[in-house]
């Protein structure tokens, strides 16, 4: 991949890494609201339902911050935009939709039927 190329994901990737740091930050305010002084029960299980929702989605913001920064790392060593499975260079509209993909579309269908995980049919 070129220098201008990876310039272009690598502000990508920056630009995700921002967004989520600043989703993480704002989800985990909200997982750790003081409930104090919430007396109505229907509303203390809507605050719950928040929070645990809140949780949910800054534990994916987490991981995804480090998908982010292993990306980072491929784009480094020289090794981004090629699959870490079979080597082949990813579909480049497959990285502008997902610049944090490591494999090519093949190998991680085979990856997520080795886990068991049913790839959705199109
Ligand atoms: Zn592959």
């Amino acid at each position: 991949m070129d220098k201008q190329k990876l310039e272009y994901f690598r502000n990508l990737l920056l630009q995700q890494r921002r967004q989520a740091i600043e989703d993480l930050r704002a989800n985990r305010a909200i997982a750790l609201e003081d409930i104090d002084g919430v007396d109505d029960s229907g509303e203390m299980s809507e605050l719950n339902l928040n929070r645990s929702t809140a949780l949910t989605l800054a534990s994916r913001q987490s991981q995804l911050i480090e998908e982010i920064d292993e990306a980072l790392g491929r784009i480094e060593d020289g090794t981004y935009g090629q699959c870490s499975r079979c080597g082949k260079p990813l579909d480049e509209e497959r990285l502008k939709a997902m610049p944090t993909a490591k494999y090519d579309a093949e190998c991680q269908a085979a990856i997520e039927a080795a886990q068991g995980i049913a790839t959705p049919t199109l």
